[in-house]
């Protein structure tokens, strides 16, 4: 199993979140926590059933419009 910044190159290279043991993409989303900086979201794995977390950081935003 490769480490977190080895998997994180993998995943921006590819494009998709994938398995860190076995490099699946066939994965299921679990719970997401999200905070004011960050998002954790969880992953289950459906070829070997690993679980793990992906953490994803705040990068920019987008003007929105006032509510009604
Ligand atoms: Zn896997």
């Amino acid at each position: 199993m490769l480490n977190a910044d080895e998997w994180k190159a993998q995943v921006v290279a590819d494009g998709q979140t994938l398995c860190p043991a076995c490099w699946s993409g066939n994965l299921t989303m679990g719970a997401c926590a999200v905070g004011a900086l960050t998002v954790h979201q969880e992953y289950v794995c459906e070829d070997c059933q690993y679980e793990f977390s992906a953490l994803f950081g705040l990068v920019g935003g987008y003007p929105g419009q006032l509510a009604q």
